[in-house]
């Protein structure tokens, strides 16, 4: 873009935050070798009402990015700013913009919310079109939206998508044959069910074995949460 400033529906500028779209948390510092970034909207709910993980379910009681860091008041304003970003018609041009000035290799689509409506995710998909050098990937819960677009051939090659237990659409997963994630209580019952350990290393989701595992680290102690109710159950 000409200008790197992006500027709001309402004309508000945004010059402080340009390019602070996508940021590194410690998971992603410590995918060495591949410069990766992530970008999070609101968990659950934005201020505005909108539903931004519609398909959250046992998740959400206990969900990690409705607590700690992410409840600071500078924490939850950006991802405000993010998601009203992503609803504007400059959302793929400042997208695009930062993924070639940082440079990026890897991107999380959400350490926090979800493909929250259909428009949203074609946004995505025109990103990733746009960027097919750059590797995404996605943990959802959206998950016969995306089946359909799987089936449709409308996710490009550079998509990974991972489809995440705790939703609506748990029935959706096949445990067999789909790449999916599940919460465990601990690092022992991950290892004992057969799932690779992405809790510390976020590559490791993108690895070989397609069961990703990650011990719960909310705030909340684990029985407290309705992980525990979770059930595979197309496998
Ligand atoms: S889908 Fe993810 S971010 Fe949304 S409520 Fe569930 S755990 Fe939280």
């Amino acid at each position: 873009m000409g200008s790197s400033v992006f500027f709001y529906e309402d004309g508000m500028s945004n010059k402080k935050s340009e390019y602070n779209w996508l940021t590194q948390n410690s998971k992603m510092a410590k995918m060495s070798g591949v410069k990766t970034y992530n970008g999070g909207i609101p968990a659950y709910q934005s201020t505005t009402g909108l539903k931004t993980c519609p398909n959250a379910a046992a998740c959400a009681k206990g969900c990690y990015a409705t607590m700690g860091a992410y409840r600071f008041s500078n924490v939850a304003r950006v991802f405000e700013q993010r998601l009203k970003l992503s609803q504007s018609p400059n959302f793929a041009l400042i997208i695009n913009a930062e993924i070639k000035r940082r440079k990026v290799q890897r991107l999380r689509i959400h350490d926090s919310g979800d493909f929250y409506s259909i428009e949203y995710t074609q946004k995505w998909l025109n990103i990733m079109r746009a960027n097919p050098d750059v590797q995404f990937y996605a943990y959802t819960k959206m998950v016969s939206m995306f089946k359909e677009l799987a089936d449709d051939g409308q996710l490009p090659p550079n998509f990974t998508i991972i489809y995440s237990f705790g939703g609506t659409q748990d029935k959706l997963i096949n445990r067999a044959v789909d790449r999916h994630s599940w919460v465990f209580s601990s690092l022992e019952a991950l290892k004992a069910a057969g799932y690779a350990n992405a809790s510390e290393n976020d590559a490791v989701a993108l690895d070989g074995n397609p069961k990703i595992g990650l011990v719960y680290h909310g705030t909340k102690s684990f029985e407290n949460t309705d992980w525990g109710k979770t059930k595979g159950l197309a496998a």
